[in-house]
């Protein structure tokens, strides 16, 4: 009897859980250790903050859907991981023991490296559900009185999509309300080069981003670092090829939102031999961390190491499907150990995104992420925003029904020809 807990309910932690459930013996146990009871779908999170959403629309009562699967739940959250010990200390004080240990716990958001930046200080954010709420709400005000914007990230993010969604929204959303014409906009971003997204581009991302930037009078500034945001300003560095400081920018701006850095959270960042110095954890290639053999990563949370060398950090994303492959592995790998054999499911770690501009979007498939790829592949069109609909109401559906895939998933999937599995490993596990 194998006691599973799962560090993180979003969107790798639940469907992690689904997955483990269906490979479970009767007498095996699985709990999710999450920060709060409510799921919510973060890539919705822009179209939250333009008054597209309500919150309602994209969240889902954990408590009754994991309750109805037999997977129990402690919404304490968990205050820190003790590995030698093979338990995690919950934030009420209390002890979890486990036998595998699943951390999906996501990004910490460093908006503390930055002076003003974040809810708190003085630029919105789409990271988390509570942030797009208040940047609705600031946005609502910025209407009545508009001025510049800038949006963008950080140096050190690692998800370039939703900064370069967001700039695209609200462009749609200020065409929409007539009131375009009054606000300029600046899309500053640590990438050497539009589209780049920390993937060293994908297909023609940087043309057909820049072409959409030019066509909607969004003005860009790369190889930048936002260094401080103010009320009506932020400040960003523009650097050279060798870092050095090429032109200091301060932009004038009424709204801005800065994609912040991510790290790991506090519960495991420091960790010898599980974590790396950001708090990201170590995993192989079956998503199993070297250190502590049974613990294994997933998402956001787990260290990739960057696509190549750039002027500013550039971190390489973790997108939905990615996601979803380490689940797949981790899950397969977990129900190998706990028949007694050797974990030998690899993740293709794929990346399949779709940016939406409220009336057409970008979408691109990397495969595998690093370059030379055997599919390199982006495209543009109003499908785009069609398809990000799609995918917000499957994976809701999803969710909801504690199901961690469908018939029509794999369909889809398979028709496109990207898997979750590296091919060779596909035999053992299945
Ligand atoms: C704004 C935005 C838009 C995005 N849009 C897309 C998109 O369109 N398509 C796409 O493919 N990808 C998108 N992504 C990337 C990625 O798919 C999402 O970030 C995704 O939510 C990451 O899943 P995750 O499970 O790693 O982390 P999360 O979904 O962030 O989940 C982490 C979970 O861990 C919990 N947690 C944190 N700390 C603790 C703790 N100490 N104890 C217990 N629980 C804890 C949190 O409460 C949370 O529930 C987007 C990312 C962002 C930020």
């Amino acid at each position: 009897m194998a006691h599973i807990v799962v560090l993180g309910a979003g969107l790798g932690g639940t469907i992690m859980a689904y997955e483990m459930k269906d490979k479970l013996g009767r007498g095996d146990q699985i709990t999710v250790v999450n920060l709060g009871s409510t799921y919510s779908f973060v890539p919705s999170n822009p179209w939250v903050a333009v008054g597209w959403r309500e919150p309602e629309d994209i969240s889902v009562d954990l408590a009754e859907v994991l309750g109805r699967r037999g997977i129990a739940l402690r919404p304490e959250g968990a205050r820190r991981v003790h590995p030698h010990e093979n338990r995690v200390e919950l934030n009420d004080g209390s002890m979890l023991d486990y036998d595998y240990l699943v951390i999906a716990t996501g990004p910490d958001l460093a908006f503390d490296e930055i002076e003003g930046l974040g809810p708190s200080g003085h630029t919105q954010s789409i990271c988390a559900l509570d942030h797009a709420v208040k940047a609705r709400t600031a946005f609502d005000a910025f209407k009545r009185q508009p001025g510049p914007i800038v949006v963008g990230a950080a140096a050190g993010a690692s998800c370039f999509g939703p900064a370069y969604e967001f700039v695209f929204l609200l462009d749609t959303a200020l065409r929409n309300a007539k009131l375009r014409d009054q606000v300029p906009m600046t899309f500053v971003t640590p990438e050497p080069y539009i589209g780049h997204l920390g993937l060293d581009g994908v297909g023609d991302t940087k043309s057909l981003l820049e072409s959409a930037m030019r066509e909607r009078h969004i003005k860009w500034i790369t190889n930048a670092r936002v260094v401080s945001a103010a009320a009506t300003e932020v400040t960003a560095e523009e650097v050279n090829e060798d870092g050095t400081v090429k032109q200091r920018h301060v932009l004038a701006s009424r709204y801005t939102m800065i994609l912040p850095a991510f790290r790991g959270v506090e519960a495991v960042r420091g960790i010898e031999g599980l974590t790396n110095p950001r708090g990201f954890i170590l995993v192989d290639k079956h998503q199993r961390n070297a250190a502590f053999p049974n613990i294994f990563g997933i998402g956001v949370c787990v260290a990739i190491p960057p696509v190549g060398k750039t002027p500013l950090a550039v971190g390489v994303p973790k997108t939905g499907f990615m996601i979803e492959s380490m689940v797949t592995a981790t899950a397969a790998n977990i129900a190998a150990l706990l028949k007694g054999e050797a974990p030998r499911a690899v993740a293709t770690w794929n990346a399949v995104c779709l940016a939406d501009f409220g009336d057409e979007g970008i979408a691109f498939v990397a495969q595998p992420q690093i370059p030379p790829r055997n599919v390199n592949w982006s495209s543009q069109g109003k499908w785009v925003h069609a398809a990000k609909i799609g995918f917000e109401k499957y994976f809701l559906h999803k969710v909801r029904r504690g199901k961690s895939e469908t018939f029509y998933e794999n369909l889809a999937l398979d028709v496109l020809g990207i898997k979750k599995l590296k091919d060779i490993q596909v035999e053992t596990v299945e």
